[in-house]
């Protein structure tokens, strides 16, 4: 509900964040300055328009080889598209935003964020309040209300912040409805992802069980026809090997594949994980690695498993927060790309790291590396603004769509400001973006051509009711699973 009331408190509440994140522009942009594109009712709970729109005099980085940076040019949107992108455009029906001082990418790709637990990142600390513990207690008190509140923390968070893809790692799905409510965060929220149907706690601690196949069908029957535009795909978020016996993991995946799901799976996160087996040799012993198998974290894959890795094609999300909030170990980034395997970067959830935030997740990837392998030279910042974005595509196999900024691909893009206090003087774009930026200098948001950040502000989403349904939430499950947690 919103009246003139709420709305200038939330004008009021969003300059202040503002000034205190030292964000401020210097110059304020020339676009349009009411377009129905960029001003959506946010009360409606219908995603604007898609258009056509023009971004004038940005310098864009489009992560496409051929197309390169361009210093000073505009990009053209139409019905969702990239229709152009080059310099001086002609585009005289579309609404002009204005790219000055500002530089345009592709969209941010994360590729592993369990959305579920977004709401409970003010208790998640370390030893008893760490993520495990407090996420098995409040996990299994969680309704689907609960699931889908969160999930639209997440997610409302991630856009705001440049990410136009996620990939949400579902592993607290008690029965179908939960499945059901993520799916409705994520495409009422009008981002594009890929959800992979995981499992819950209960089913964790029944390891001879498999997983529920007919509830994995239906949701793909429901969920993946073309009703959802295309933004939404879907794949199967594995248990795996060792918590689970031979018997159910293969069984599992040969269902997940059998119906053309690409299958996620957590492996070798933490010493104390190899301590208890080798998932990666498991798996490659079985025959069960191969191109549509996106492992996670590995920071404690031996020589022999990152070269099984790179045989056997399999993909690697890296989460640089989380492997070293929790301790897990420094990331072989440097020497799995050296190897060719297909690696991109992740948020994981921000119980732990924080934020879904992909500038600090590409600051904290470079400098963890160049601790990893003690030589700056070894992963430079172009290369990991790749991982971010183009990598990531790849990574969820929608690199055909989104993941640069070439002319026939969707339009997921942002803006971001190169004139703010804490990035000025330009100079290089890549170093502004992976070394400097934060979410604060996103000026615009563009996901499959629908524009829901403008300005710095949500235009599509009520961030104020976001946050208030997800708080309630919060403190009711939190009460049920008989806090302190
Ligand atoms: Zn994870």
């Amino acid at each position: 509900m919103a009246n003139d009331n709420t709305i200038s408190r939330r004008k009021f509440i969003g300059a202040v964040a503002a000034v205190g994140a030292t964000a401020l522009s210097a110059c304020a942009a020339n676009s349009q300055p009411t377009s129905r594109l960029w001003a959506a009712d946010r009360s409606s709970g219908k995603p604007p328009p898609r258009g056509e729109f023009i971004v004038k005099n940005a310098f864009i980085v489009t992560m496409d080889p051929k197309l390169g940076d361009i210093p000073n040019g505009d990009v053209h949107v139409r019905n969702g598209a990239l229709v152009a992108v080059g310099p001086n455009l002609n585009a005289p029906n579309a609404e002009v935003i204005d790219g000055r001082n500002r530089i345009a990418c592709p969209g941010f790709v994360d590729t592993h964020f369990h959305l579920w637990g977004s709401f409970a990142r003010g208790v998640v600390a370390d030893g008893d309040f760490d993520y495990f513990p407090v996420m098995s207690k409040l996990g299994p008190v969680m309704s689907p209300e609960d699931a889908y509140a969160s999930a639209r923390l997440g997610i409302t968070e991630a856009i705001y912040s440049g990410l136009t893809t996620i990939h949400d790692w579902s592993h607290n799905i008690i029965d179908g409805r939960y499945a059901d409510a993520d799916l409705r965060a994520l495409r009422d929220c009008g981002i594009r992802a890929r959800f992979s149907y995981g499992y819950s706690r209960n089913l964790q601690l029944k390891p001879k069980e498999t997983a529920d196949f007919n509830d994995i069908a239906r949701v793909k029957r429901e969920w993946m026809g073309a009703s959802n535009d295309g933004l939404l795909t879907m794949g199967f978020a594995s248990r795996g090997a060792g918590d689970t016996p031979p018997e159910v993991y293969r069984k599992e995946w040969e269902f997940a594949r059998g119906i053309g799901l690409p299958i996620t799976q957590h492996a070798g996160r933490s010493i104390a994980e190899i301590k208890r087996f080798r998932r990666i040799e498991m798996l490659y012993n079985d025959k069960l690695l191969g191109p549509d198998v996106q492992l996670i974290h590995t920071y404690s894959a031996s020589e022999r498993e990152r070269a099984m890795m790179a045989e056997t094609k399999v993909h690697n999300s890296i989460a640089p927060y989380t492997a070293s909030r929790l301790a897990s170990g420094l990331p072989h980034l440097g020497d799995l790309l050296k190897r060719g395997v297909q690696c991109s970067l992740s948020v994981d959830t921000t119980t732990v790291g924080g934020n879904a935030d992909m500038f600090s997740i590409m600051r904290l990837m470079l400098q963890l590396n160049h601790l990893r392998s003690m030589d700056v030279m070894d992963v430079q910042p172009r290369r990991i603004l790749e991982l971010a974005t183009l990598d990531g595509a790849k990574d969820l196999g929608i690199a055909d769509k989104v993941g640069s900024l070439t002319p026939g691909k969707r339009a997921d893009l942002i803006l971001v400001r190169t004139n703010d206090i804490n990035v000025a003087p330009f100079i290089n774009p890549v170093l502004l973006l992976v070394q400097q930026a934060n979410p604060f200098n996103v000026d615009t948001v563009v996901i499959d051509g629908r524009i829901l950040k403008h300005k710095g502000e949500l235009v599509a989403i009520d961030t104020e009711e976001v946050i208030n349904k997800a708080a309630e939430a919060f403190h009711a499950a939190r009460k049920r699973a008989g806090g302190p947690y």
